[in-house]
């Protein structure tokens, strides 16, 4: 299956035999070449807006990391945003030439002085709200406490914007099969009832659940 080859790229060709499985089905392996391009503090440092880009947000501790180290089948690369200095920025990873993942600071946690967190919110209002390239956000709640206000913020500005949202509720290993269900059904229902087009997952890196649906929301959007 060529399509699952990026073009030009010699040093990607992964064979079929080769290519990384998610419950079963093939996934993409360029995925797996990820790798971290810069951390953007300003406006004046976003990269160009030339290649189709997908974002990820989500609270601290929510499991945003873990997400997106398990869709690139990886142990450590979103960890490079947790490193000190990097952890309040927009930091970018090229999952090839043409497609890049943004992961976002996590919110929630407001340790920083107002000042920071100002120009920080600007920053993610700004580049949420005008950024050409981007084709949709990856919101990673804990599927225990799903919903938060930052979250609502967060879909009801990128709903505003017509921006594609996708949730993943993740973490599902810590309940029954039957309370994920239910909160998947919970949330979907909450979502309709404030007329927010986001279309949402249960997700567990633990037990490796929802990667394939995942993926299928990102290929989607990169033009995979
Ligand atoms: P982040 O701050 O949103 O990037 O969250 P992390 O990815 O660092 O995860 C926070 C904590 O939750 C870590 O201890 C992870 O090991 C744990 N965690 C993340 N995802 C899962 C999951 O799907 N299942 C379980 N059981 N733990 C998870």
């Amino acid at each position: 299956m060529a399509a699952y080859e990026p073009a030009g790229r010699k040093e990607r060709k992964v064979s079929i035999e080769c290519a990384s499985r998610a419950n079963g089905k093939l996934m993409n392996p360029a995925y797996k070449q990820t790798c971290f391009v810069t951390s953007v503090f300003e406006r004046r440092q976003l990269p160009a807006e030339a290649v189709a880009e997908a974002a990820f947000a989500g609270r601290s501790n929510a499991g945003k990391s873990s997400a997106i180290n398990a869709l690139c089948e990886q142990k450590r690369l979103a960890q490079i945003s947790k490193m000190p200095g990097r952890t309040r920025a927009l930091n970018f990873f090229a999952v090839d030439a043409e497609r890049t993942l943004v992961d976002l600071p996590g919110y929630g946690y407001a340790k920083a002085p107002t000042a920071l967190r100002r120009q920080w919110k600007t920053l993610i209002e700004h580049y949420l709200g005008q950024r050409r390239n981007l084709r949709g956000l990856m919101l990673v709640m804990d599927i225990r406490h799903p919903l938060t206000d930052h979250d609502w913020q967060l879909l009801d500005w990128c709903q505003a914007r017509g921006l594609p949202l996708h949730i993943l509720l993740t973490k599902a290993d810590k309940i029954s099969r039957g309370a994920a269900a239910s909160t998947l059904q919970k949330v979907e229902r909450s979502l309709r009832e404030r007329k927010v087009d986001a279309s949402v997952q249960t997700f567990s890196t633990l037990k490796r659940q929802g990667v394939e649906q995942a993926h299928e929301v990102l290929d989607a959007w990169l033009g995979f």
